[in-house]
């Protein structure tokens, strides 16, 4: 289908009741694939709308199916029932359904008037001989549109989330080579992005939709936290500095919408650390409380809502906060310490200034954690006792080198996360320590590394 814009446009509000495009990217993306001319690689942030990318071209070539593969029962579900909210009718196929499920879902996709338009598929499916047969069908009568690849990255062995079941959808790809399929991810490395590539067989050249990594909002350092004095008073200096960017927000205190207020996360470790740091900053007259999952349920609620209310502007976390909260107004991600990886780190920081004003993001780098974290990998990797784990704990230790190689090189940060997820290199100019203040960084690094002060 080759579509005009406004048409496209009437054709999301009518069944999706949006009335724009999230952005270029997804209509571009949503352009190309509506084409089916080639294979299509989308790699955008989380929340972003990927899930629309192929759901409106799905739809608009329905009665054809397109079978999506995901990876969670969980997220598949809420899926369908998204779709069938918007009264799109999806189906899934999957290992824990009841039999008479399955049988009606069967019976329609083996129907000639097909009401399916979006099948939601596990991997581990792919492999049976139930599934090839379906596939076989639906090609031979001419009716698959898509095959969609959501959380594509599990098909890569480079991050945590690897799925040995991802691994059999080659092979599908090249059974019937004239569909066209669409893979999507939100975390893709560049090593990640070869993965899917070659794992996929995706048909070159394929069609890459990429939001660019590159935040001119964020300023990025690194302070290496042996050269500074007293880091606790240091850290309390740099929160009074991003709170107090905007001053006049605290003259209008009483004026704007507290939730609005300026506010940060410091991500530590561990929960002990949480608690500590929490204590020493709220002696200091921070506006600070703890949260990690240890709280009981209510307290962590208390924690969460005061968060999103404005009633408490900083937070000390594990990393496990943040899953399905969003403050726009965060002007500062500090991590206590450092984080476990690239991707891992550009995701929590990121957290910052989604509004798209200044925030800061900052690494306290020290040589006694740094010590002691690298001996836990490494005895790690000695310990594991199946294959599979010492491949997950070797790939661990090779994220904390790459983790070290960015805090102590000097090298532009915005350079280095583009570098590591593909990207051209951003004009980074004065967003970065490292671009402002070269030498600075440098004299710093050498005490840090060498204890000198030359
Ligand atoms: P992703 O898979 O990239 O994490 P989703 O596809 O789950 O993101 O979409 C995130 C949210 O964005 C969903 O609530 C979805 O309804 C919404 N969304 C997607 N496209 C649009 C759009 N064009 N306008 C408004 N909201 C959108
Ligand atoms: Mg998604
Ligand atoms: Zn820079």
């Amino acid at each position: 289908i080759s579509i005009d814009s406004n048409t496209l446009l009437e054709k999301l509000n009518h069944y999706f009741h949006h009335s724009t495009f999230k952005s270029d990217l997804q209509k571009n993306a949503i352009i190309t694939i509506l084409k089916r001319q080639v294979d299509v690689f989308v790699s955008m942030p989380t929340g972003s709308g990927k899930s629309l990318c192929y759901q409106l071209p799905a739809i608009l070539y329905s009665p054809k199916i397109t079978i999506v593969f995901s990876p969670l029962i969980a997220l598949m579900k809420d899926q369908v029932d998204h779709l069938m909210r918007l009264k799109i009718r999806a189906e899934t196929i999957n290992s824990k359904m009841t039999v008479s499920d399955r049988k009606r879902v069967l019976n329609d996709l083996y129907s000639v008037q097909v009401t399916t338009s979006l099948l939601y598929v596990t991997p581990e499916q792919a492999a049976t001989d139930f599934f090839k047969n379906l596939l076989s069908y639906l090609v031979r009568k001419n009716k698959l549109a898509y095959i969609v690849v959501d959380e594509a990255h599990c098909v890569s062995q480079w991050g945590h989330d690897f799925r040995p079941d991802y691994l059999s959808l080659g092979s599908l790809r090249k059974l019937y080579y004239q569909i066209p399929w669409i893979a999507l991810t939100a975390t893709a490395s560049a090593d990640v992005v070869k993965d899917i590539m070659t794992t996929l067989c995706l048909k070159t050249p394929v069609s890459k939709f990429s939001t660019p990594c590159f935040r001119a909002n964020l300023f990025y350092d690194v302070i290496f936290d042996d050269t500074i004095g007293n880091s606790y008073q240091h850290l309390k200096e740099f929160i009074d500095l991003c709170l107090c960017d905007d001053i006049n927000c605290l003259k209008n205190e009483a004026n704007i919408n507290p939730s609005k207020q300026p506010c940060g996360i410091i991500y530590c470790r561990t929960r002990d650390l949480t608690e500590e740091i929490a204590t020493v900053l709220s002696r200091r007259g921070v506006s600070v409380a703890p949260y990690h999952a240890g709280l009981k349920d209510k307290e962590r609620l208390a924690v969460q809502e005061a968060f999103m209310s404005g009633h408490i502007q900083v937070i000390t976390a594990t990393v496990s906060f943040g899953m399905g909260i969003d403050k726009s107004t965060v002007r500062f991600v500090v991590h206590w310490g450092m984080p476990s990886s690239i991707p891992a780190y550009y995701q929590e920081s990121g957290r910052a200034g989604r509004d798209g004003e200044l925030a800061r993001c900052r690494i306290y780098h020290s040589k006694k954690e740094k010590n002691s974290l690298d001996f836990i990998l490494k005895s790690a990797i000695t310990q594991a006792k199946t294959q599979d784990k010492q491949k997950k704990a070797k790939s661990s230790y090779q994220m904390f080198l790459k983790m070290i190689q960015y805090c102590e090189s000097v090298l532009c940060r915005h350079g280095f996360f583009a570098d590591y997820f593909g990207d051209t290199k951003p004009e980074c100019i004065d967003k970065c320590d490292v671009c402002s203040n070269k030498e600075g960084v440098k004299l710093d690094l050498d005490v840090f590394i060498y204890g000198i002060n030359s």
